[in-house]
């Protein structure tokens, strides 16, 4: 990398979505690529930050940038999952078999190439929606979650969390949505979304099952 300022805004952005700073990275990421828009892993870090945040426009516009300046099976494939968020079927499978013309055995490649192929090749009626490893990736959910970065709630808080849901629990069935973390997230300060965001990356997708994990 030539100019050192892009070097330091690059190396701010990967700072920062190892922290799950995504907004953030992906800023910095933009303002390295409007430097220098020659630089490939600008734009794939650019993709990344914008596939946390399911910025999915974004994030295919980065990926095809990197690409039009660099071959890479990375590249590709991020182009490949882009796609399938996108619910484009035929161009995802074209971005994984390119990504398997450079590297054969790559395995996330492969998986979903073999998924989308079953998925394609049964009739409409037969088939789902989208392919089975897809299916989570379309929980409407996710919709509230766009261009939102996760505030982090570590294990100690979380104890103070169940606390307070076991409360709300008690007193009123879960309706499988995050209102009581949101609830608890506003008496904390916290921003609600980014704490329902948190959690639903651990796998924890209502109060129920916030709740189940001290259990
Ligand atoms: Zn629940």
């Amino acid at each position: 990398m030539g100019n050192p300022k892009v070097e330091q805004l690059f190396e701010s952005g990967l700072s920062a979505h190892r922290k799950l700073y995504y907004n953030r990275a992906f800023d910095c990421f933009t303002e390295a690529m409007e430097l220098d828009p020659e630089m490939p892993e600008v734009h794939y870090n650019r993709g990344l930050a914008a596939s946390e945040l399911y910025r999915w426009d974004d994030a295919e516009e980065s990926f095809r940038m990197a690409l039009r300046l660099q071959e890479h099976p990375d590249y590709r494939i991020h182009l490949g999952l882009t796609l399938l968020h996108k619910k484009e079927w035929e161009r995802g499978l074209k971005a994984f078999e390119r990504a398997l013309e450079f590297e054969p055995d790559n395995e996330l490649a492969r998986l979903h190439k073999a998924d989308l192929n079953f998925y394609l090749t049964r009739e409409e009626g037969e088939r789902g929606t989208c392919p089975g490893l897809c299916v989570a990736w379309f929980d409407p959910r996710l919709e509230d979650f766009v261009g939102v970065d996760p505030v982090i709630v570590d294990k100690n808080t979380r104890k103070d969390l169940r606390e307070f849901l076991s409360q709300e629990l008690a007193e009123e069935s879960c309706d499988h949505t995050y209102f009581g973390c949101q609830e608890w997230a506003l008496k904390q300060g916290l921003e609600p979304l980014g704490v329902s965001r948190f959690l639903y990356e651990r796998n924890m997708k209502c109060d129920c099952q916030v709740l189940a994990e001290g259990k």
